[in-house]
């Protein structure tokens, strides 16, 4: 059983039972309670008098502390029957009511489900909202089944904030891991007229907006209209009507006034032209990012053609270039543009 590699910062509890009894099928998230560091996170749970910990940390700035190895049970959500099985997550937060996360946290939060389902062979993650039906739930091989503190203890963790985005977290991970399959689907060319030419934008991402309505929430009715500027993607949620979250920046990346909400994906450019690559050796690996030292998320067995969305220079200035299917990136030198 592995850690993440995702986590930046290690410093193990001594707060946990080795190993775990039961096989991991169930990730708990939890909120901090206060917007720490990974490290200051992992810190708080050192002390044997803690009687706490959990897994893993993520810190208000995106960072992430691993505090219980994964083989490991974390002393985390009050019940040993749901930790032995449990991945669990503290995430810093606002001290009171919703218990509010920040952006870069809610994106790396996202990033290490994916991973940990991912590592422990998971291709689903589910979110039931219901604690009867969740705890007499037999997950199928590749499922992977969301709990919260709450119900096992009479406790408002993990908080509104996070509680009410469950839905989405499940069905955002689902999508990742979907979308990153050992074989691909090969991709067909982009034909259609609609002028979005099928991007995959991802939080961070700095893009174009055009200009148009902005909404409150990603399924909204009615939305307000704002000035075009460059803004960044801060949150992401692709099955809803408007999927994307900006936020508008200036070329230094601050953010500055304008749009500041849901957008629909035709109201974002790119000057970047998404081209056709077929891929020229037997198996190629999809990393997570551009370069060699970036963690292996998928490969491509078929020598198929794929779309590239973007392209970026990894070490070594070999180029890289972006799978439109949002699995990841590729290294360009292995495949021949058509
Ligand atoms: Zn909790």
């Amino acid at each position: 059983m592995s850690n993440s590699p995702l986590a930046t910062y290690t410093l193990i509890s001594p707060n946990k039972n080795s190993p775990r009894n039961h096989a991991i099928d169930r990730i708990s998230i939890h909120c901090f309670v206060g917007q720490v560091s990974a490290k200051r996170g992992c810190e708080v749970f050192q002390p044997v008098g803690k009687q706490a910990s959990c897994n893993y940390v993520v810190g208000f700035d995106g960072g992430i502390g691993l505090c219980v190895d994964e083989k490991d049970r974390s002393w985390c959500t009050s019940s040993g029957a749901n930790d032995h099985r449990a991945v669990t997550i503290e995430v810093a937060s606002d001290t009171q009511h919703p218990y509010a996360v920040t952006e870069k946290a809610y994106a790396a939060l996202l990033d290490l489900v994916t991973d940990i389902c991912r590592r422990n062979g998971k291709t689903r993650l589910l979110w039931f909202g219901d604690k009867d039906k969740t705890l007499a739930y037999t997950p199928k091989a590749g499922e992977m089944v969301l709990t919260v503190h709450r119900w096992f203890a009479n406790k408002a963790c993990p908080g509104e904030y996070l509680y009410s985005r469950h839905s989405q977290i499940a069905s955002e991970v689902t999508k990742r891991l979907g979308s990153t399959s050992i074989s691909p689907e090969p991709e067909k060319p982009d034909t259609g007229d609609s002028g979005a030419p099928g991007q995959a934008f991802e939080v961070g991402d700095i893009v174009d907006f055009l200009g148009g309505k902005h909404y409150s929430s990603a399924n909204a009715a009615a939305g307000t209209t704002v000035k075009a500027s460059k803004a960044k993607v801060t949150q992401v949620y692709r099955t809803g009507k408007h999927p994307y979250h900006l936020r508008a920046v200036n070329d230094a990346g601050a953010y500055v006034s304008g749009v500041y909400g849901w957008v629909d994906a035709d109201t974002i450019g790119s000057e970047f032209k998404p081209y056709l690559v077929k891929v020229t050796t037997d198996e190629l690996n999809i990393r997570k990012e551009p370069g060699t030292d970036s963690p292996v998320c998928g490969s491509i067995k078929d020598r198929g053609v794929y779309t590239i969305v973007a392209e970026d220079l990894g070490p070594g200035s070999k180029k890289w270039g972006k799978l439109k299917s949002g699995a990841g990136w590729i290294a360009l030198d292995l495949t021949k543009k058509i």
